[in-house]
């Protein structure tokens, strides 16, 4: 509607009912009439769009807009940091109507002359483009998830007489996946062959393909996928050097033989029957990515890994306080039923106003709140933390006294992310060296297919952290994963525990803990170096021990 003029007023309406709409709990889709038409901002004519997208998935209104937008503006819509007035710009002004020709604008600097935009927004465009571009075709593990799943479920239901498994990067819990692997053990790898040629899911690319391979798009998504085929025979071998990296196969086990070698050397039934064979400690599918795993195993040092069972807590949580969707009970209540002992609550601090950050008053309203709780839910405890914005100094958000009124604080940034990797090092260890904090949210701010973090430099952060014995979150969420898994060794070498923290915005978010515990384990961490794998007495001690410590300095 921006885009084609509407009128504002109409807009606006649409806007305000989006926004009530989601703020409710309910799928819009299961709602009655009635029900519907006491949401705030539900008028006639939205009622009329959502009963028309029930039965048919769009309504008058939007096939009307959608008919006048090329399909290219849509795509244009996607790319971060260009909102609909802008995009309008460029359609009217340049001709703009495909990612394409705006790439092309870009190049030839006629972007960065249109009022409003300048050089530093022509380069983000780029940058965004090239970003875009390069992650065309890849998922993040939690959205395809389930995609794979099924589709390997009915793999193994048409291809009874065979052994299917998926290899590759998901095999290694890799946090995006830009391929669909699966190897397939059979006696007649022709009928097979045939067969997927039947196989509505899997659209086959014969030029791709080749005796022992077929390739192809998965239909139902943008994600290319490779069958590679063997006999049953060589299952097992094949497995194994189909889920590990280039660079685990490469490892060395001697002076003179890599995995890689091994593996071709002799044959064995199952991974253990390798392992044995020599002399190595059994090495997990989703470590197996040549960053050193193969020489502890030799020296018997591998860890034993975290366990989603393990963690005893959830902390960095949002409430109905700031922006999330529940309220401080709902998230309570429900964190207690799934089992676990306390919940660390870290609603967004004063400057994230965007994010509904908690004036002094709020922060002192919400503490009230949960000592009643406590009382209420006890043995169950709730924490009373708060997210701290790292302020543009590296200081954080609230005057001391406020400070230690928490139990614990995430310090995380949220604004100004376009640094340097010296400014964004700084800011972080002014955070870390900062008593008051107790665990260092997403360190980088990455968005994984989205945007990138900015840059920092890894071994001075976690060596501060070391220092000033603060926590390092791994942030679950999907989109997150940060700390990166590729740095949760150095960390624990240092003696900085790591948290899995969901950053949870609604009860659903505790789901994510378990992609948290994935990476973790891809990193090597344990449930000694995780500090909400404390017990609520631990980590109760944990809190009190910190704080005390700041009040003798
Ligand atoms: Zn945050
Ligand atoms: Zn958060």
């Amino acid at each position: 509607m921006e885009l084609h003029d509407e009128n504002t007023f109409k807009i606006r309406s649409y806007q305000s009912a989006l926004n009530s709409l989601e703020r409710g709990d309910a799928d819009i889709m299961e709602l009655s009439e009635d029900e519907l038409s006491k949401v705030p901002g539900v008028g006639k004519s939205i009622l009329e769009a959502i009963k028309s997208l029930k039965e048919s998935e769009s309504f008058p209104q939007l096939d009307q807009l959608l008919e006048k937008t090329p399909q290219g503006i849509l795509e244009i819509l996607q790319i971060k940091g260009l909102g609909p007035k802008k995009v309008k710009t460029l359609w009217e002004e340049l001709g703009i109507t495909s990612t394409h020709e705006l790439m092309e604008a870009c190049q030839s600097g006629k972007v960065a002359k249109i009022k409003g935009f300048g050089e530093k927004t022509q380069d983000t465009i780029i940058q965004n483009l090239e970003f875009k571009a390069s992650n065309a075709g890849k998922w993040l593990y939690a959205d395809i998830e389930e995609v794979l799943e099924n589709l390997t479920e009915k793999l193994e239901n048409e291809l009874k007489e065979s052994k299917v498994t998926l290899v590759g990067e998901y095999a290694r819990k890799m946090e995006i996946i830009s391929q669909a692997e699966w190897l397939i053990g059979a006696g007649n790898i022709s009928s097979i062959k045939k067969k997927f040629e039947d196989l509505e899911d899997f659209e086959m690319d014969a030029s791709q393909s080749g005796p022992f391979s077929i390739r192809g798009k998965v239909q139902a998504v943008d994600l290319k996928f490779t069958i590679h085929l063997c006999s049953l025979n060589d299952f097992p071998v094949k497995q194994y050097a189909l889920c590990a990296s280039p660079l685990h196969l490469q490892s060395k086990i001697s002076e003179n033989l890599s995995i890689g070698d091994a593996l071709r050397a002799n044959g064995f039934k199952n991974d253990s029957e390798f392992f044995s064979q020599h002399k190595l400690q059994y090495i997990p599918v989703e470590m197996r990515e040549g960053y050193g795993e193969v020489q502890l195993a030799l020296e018997e040092k591998l860890p034993d890994l975290l366990e989603e069972k393990d963690l005893k807590g959830i902390l960095h949580n949002h409430s109905t306080y700031s922006d999330g969707k529940h309220s401080l009970r709902q998230m309570a209540e429900y964190c207690k039923e799934l089992g676990y002992e306390y919940l660390g609550i870290s609603d967004h601090s004063r400057t994230a106003s965007y994010a509904g950050g908690l004036e002094i008053e709020k922060v002192q309203k919400q503490q009230e709140e949960i000592d009643q709780l406590n009382k209420e839910l006890a043995p169950f405890k709730i924490f009373k933390g708060i997210e701290s914005d790292i302020l543009g100094d590296g200081s954080l958000d609230y005057p001391d006294e406020v400070l230690g009124s928490f139990d614990f604080i995430v310090s995380s940034i949220h604004s100004i992310l376009n640094m340097d990797i010296k400014r964004a090092t700084s800011r972080l260890l002014a955070a870390i060296e900062n008593p008051y904090t107790t665990i260092l949210g997403h360190p980088t701010g990455r968005l994984l297919l989205r945007r990138e973090g900015y840059p920092i430099d890894h071994k001075t952060i976690i060596d501060a952290c070391a220092k000033h014995q603060v926590a390092i979150e791994i942030n679950a969420n999907p989109w997150r994963l940060d700390l990166d898994w590729r740095w949760v060794r150095y960390a624990m070498d240092q003696g900085v525990m790591l948290s899995i923290n969901p950053d949870a915005h609604e009860m659903d978010g505790y789901g994510d803990m378990k992609y948290g515990v994935l990476v973790g384990r891809k990193g090597g961490l344990t449930k000694e170096m995780t500090l909400n794998a404390l017990s609520l007495d631990e980590i109760e001690h944990y809190f009190s021990k910190r704080k005390k410590e700041l009040t003798q300095k």
